[in-house]
């Protein structure tokens, strides 16, 4: 019988100092398969320290890694995409390069595709070394995007998972530019299952996802999953219909009755005018984050541009 092959995408921003670790104990782990033939996909995401040079090194020596190289930084999720497109495996595993996610699960993964799961995604049972602000965010975040998305994007899930060779050529379709990918393999559809698992924490360096790449992120969970927000903008303009009329009626009241003074008048105006700005300004930036998802879209620019593979 053939042998079934498992790829892995590992993308890379700036981890010199993990590479080397990082590649040993995957290969270990993939070693210890005697069942199945491997892969592994290293993204190097336009880092310009040592990660690329290192990275060929080991892809000289051992024809199962394979290195796809970017021009710049595209971002982890369009990484993670390039890598997709490149994998030969019947199942494909994605993964961080910081060993945060263990590869010694590896075979737990295997064994839930094995019986029939298409997408066995990582569920984080604890995780170590992170920030309480992270953790908070990250609930905040999982707890407004379900709320406003129609489609149940599991919390505490990130991307590492594994997934059936069908799921990934149906991602491989999806033209989409500003991907979020764990909403996506949510989307999909197809047998989903849950493995629960213990983030460790990173194995040397510092996080590649700054506060300014999380809000990326989230917003693109968030906007790429919903348009309920452009409906809060049609909530806004009846709230603040409402309270314009009522200040309407007291203003109305106050003139007839010579309730008020003119400098009393004067707050009032103030207080509408920045009350008013401030919601239509608010408005006006939902729409524009849609507007430029579709300027994105409309451009058909790449995702990502390849400026070298290797083993590829
Ligand atoms: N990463 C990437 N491009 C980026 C940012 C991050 O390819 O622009 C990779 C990074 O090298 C790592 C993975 O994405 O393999 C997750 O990043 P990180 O571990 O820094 O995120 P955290 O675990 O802190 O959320
Ligand atoms: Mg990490």
């Amino acid at each position: 019988m053939e042998k079934k092959t498992v790829s892995l995408v590992i993308p890379m921003y700036y981890e010199e100092k993990v590479v080397e670790e990082c590649y040993t104990r995957v290969k270990n782990n993939l070693e210890k398969l005697e069942n199945y033939d491997y892969e592994i996909i290293f993204v190097n995401d336009g880092s310009t320290d040592k990660t690329l040079e290192l990275l060929e090194e080991i892809a000289q020596k051992d024809q199962h890694i394979k290195v796809i190289s970017f021009s710049r930084n595209f971002g982890h999720q369009a990484a993670v995409t390039a890598g997709l497109q490149y994998v030969t495996g019947n199942a494909i595993i994605i993964m961080d390069a910081d060993l945060q996610d263990p590869p010694e699960l590896i075979p737990d993964m295997l064994k839930l595709w094995e019986e029939g799961n298409e997408v066995i995604y990582g569920k984080r049972k604890s995780r170590d070394g992170e920030s309480a602000f992270k953790l908070f965010t990250a609930k905040m975040f999982y707890k407004t995007l379900n709320a406003l998305s129609d489609v149940e994007i599991p919390k505490d899930t990130g991307d590492f998972r594994l997934v059936d060779r069908k799921v990934v050529d149906t991602i491989n379709t999806l033209p989409e530019h500003n991907k979020f990918l764990r909403g996506l393999f949510s989307w999909v559809g197809y047998k989903q299952a849950p493995f629960e698992y213990e983030r460790k924490e990173r194995f040397a360096g510092e996080t590649k996802y700054p506060l300014k790449k999380m809000l990326k992120l989230a917003s693109d969970g968030i906007i790429s999953f919903s348009t309920k927000p452009l409906k809060l903008v049609g909530a806004l303009g009846i709230i603040s219909i409402i309270i314009s009329i009522v200040l309407l009626i007291y203003a109305l009241i106050s003139y007839i009755f010579k309730l008020n003074n003119l400098s009393a008048g004067w707050t009032s105006i103030i207080v509408a005018i920045t009350f008013f700005s401030g919601i239509q300004l608010m408005s006006i930036w939902i729409i524009a984050e849609y507007v430029g998802r579709i300027y994105d879209e409309t451009k058909q620019r790449p995702q990502y541009i390849v400026d070298k593979k290797i083993n590829l």
